[in-house]
């Protein structure tokens, strides 16, 4: 027999249950055909570094296949069918896709089949979405809850090596699409060995030290593994069967909450399809949001790193430069469109979609809907986050910003996150500020007070 594994977010060879799956289906005298297939409804719209990201992941996986991956382009629903009929392929093997088109097109998919079986091994998640309920079956609403939930459901251990896979070589490929020029974008070095030896490198020398490191911009605290899980060039169980063996630090604590944050916002998405663009709490529809030539021009400013207010800046170039922002400024600088600028959070999340490596609708969506107070468990609207006092606490040194804003480079850490009251005042070639923060904090309060008393 012959098996097809259609690979989409899951490009590695380890840890991989759909893939024992197809090797099993094929038996020892069958081979299993690898495919991915590039469709045209979210190749395209993907921003650059997610497009670049996913070719460089395509291409370690061709070599890890031994030259063996097939690409195919056009509607799955076509494709699939038609490949399993060129290769005589006797079932089809994926990991699940809990997102809203991904759960379509499969179903499209499983149905264009018809009598070769669709088979659902795993998903890209340490819990299936879905998985994880209260007691009474109904989904989480609240993060806490829902982790201490997920601990207790727990997850398998990673899967076994893929040894004893007869790859079938040979199969046609279709012109792969034109890779996106960058000008530039720093991006990670893709594909498996790459994300594990990221991993094993943070899992060594710096995971100790992440729950007081992973705050502070400036440092590399974190782990970077985003993009990779984002691709499932990495399985969240491989880190967290690494994290079981690694005691009970308060670090190892924190780091296996935020793999738990990406699972709490797949299941919120699994369960609620629309959550990713609709407002959870709607009536902040309705707060009114500035618009006009003076609005679009601060917006602007907010997306090219020039709104005078430096820890901003620097994430929004960062973001540019990198395709890539540090958690705590992804907050800081979200709260500055949505509450500063009086923006609606869908306009910052499209824009983070387009320009971020690691670009995820759940994580992005639910982050953005967490900092403009909209979403499931959000911070509470009042919250505003001042960027003066957010970038003295986190970058007291100023590293992080004098790292993407080259414009303060030579200004006194005392001065360097409000340049303005600096001695020699604000350096040449640098913005002063586009805006009173406390004055934009009060008019945001006092439209948030208007719908809340309607
Ligand atoms: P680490 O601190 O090393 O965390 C390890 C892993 O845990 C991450 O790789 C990620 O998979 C997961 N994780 C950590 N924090 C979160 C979180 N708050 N929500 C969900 N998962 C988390 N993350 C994305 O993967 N894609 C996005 O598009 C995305 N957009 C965001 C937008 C906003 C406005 C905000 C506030 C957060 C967003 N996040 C997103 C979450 C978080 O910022 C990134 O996952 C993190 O910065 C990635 O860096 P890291 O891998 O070094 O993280």
């Amino acid at each position: 027999p012959t098996a097809l594994l259609w690979f989409r977010r899951d490009l590695r060879l380890h840890d991989h249950p759909a893939l024992l799956a197809a090797r099993d289906a094929a038996g020892p005298d069958g081979d299993v055909v690898p495919v991915f297939v590039f469709d045209d409804r979210l190749y395209g719209p993907s921003g650059g570094p997610r497009r670049r990201f996913l070719l460089d992941c395509l291409a370690a996986l061709d070599d890890d296949l031994g030259g063996a991956l097939v690409l195919r382009r056009g509607d799955p629903a076509r494709v699939l069918p038609a490949l399993a009929g060129e290769v005589g392929a006797t079932s089809v093997h994926v990991s699940a896709d809990a997102g809203p088109y991904g759960r379509r097109r499969d179903e499209a998919v499983e149905r264009a089949l018809g009598e070769v079986p669709f088979e659902r091994t795993g998903s890209p998640y340490a819990v299936t979405p879905g998985r994880v309920t209260t007691r009474d079956g109904t989904p989480f609403q609240v993060f806490s809850p829902f982790a201490r939930a997920w601990r207790e459901h727990g997850w398998r251990a990673p899967a076994s090596s893929p040894g004893g896979v007869r790859w079938r070589s040979g199969v046609r490929s279709d012109e792969q699409p034109p890779a996106p020029d960058l000008d530039g974008v720093a991006l990670p070095p893709a594909g498996e060995a790459a994300a594990l030896a990221a991993w094993e490198r943070f899992r060594d020398e710096r995971l100790l030290g992440y729950a007081d490191g992973r705050n502070a911009p400036g440092s590399d605290g974190t782990s970077r593994m985003s993009a990779y899980l984002k691709y499932g060039c990495i399985h969240p169980r491989t880190l967290l069967a690494d994290l079981a063996t690694a005691g009970q630090a308060e670090s190892v604590r924190r780091y296996t909450d935020e793999l738990a944050w990406r699972d709490f916002y797949a299941d919120v998405l699994w369960h609620r399809p629309g959550s990713a663009r609709e407002y959870l709490k709607p009536e902040l529809q309705a707060m009114g949001y500035d618009d006009g030539p003076h609005a679009r021009a601060l917006v602007r400013a907010w997306e090219t790193g020039r709104t005078g207010f430096p820890i901003v800046d620097a994430g929004m170039r960062q973001l540019l430069g990198e395709a890539y922002v540090h958690n705590r400024v992804r907050m800081i600088v979200a709260s500055f469109l949505v509450k500063d600028l009086h923006q609606e959070w869908t306009l910052g999340a499209r824009w983070f979609m387009r320009h971020l490596v690691d670009g995820d609708l759940a994580s992005n969506n639910h982050g953005w809907q967490w900092v403009a107070g909209t979403g499931t468990d959000a911070s509470p609207y009042y919250r505003v986050f001042n960027p003066v006092t957010q970038g003295r606490k986190f970058d007291p040194d100023g590293a992080y910003v004098k790292r993407w804003v080259p414009e303060l480079r030579d200004v006194d850490p005392r001065y360097v996150h409000e340049p303005w009251t600096a001695p020699g005042g604000v350096p040449a070639g640098y913005p002063a500020p586009v805006l009173d923060h406390a004055h934009e904090r009060q008019v945001a309060l006092d439209r948030y007070a208007r719908v809340r008393g309607r």
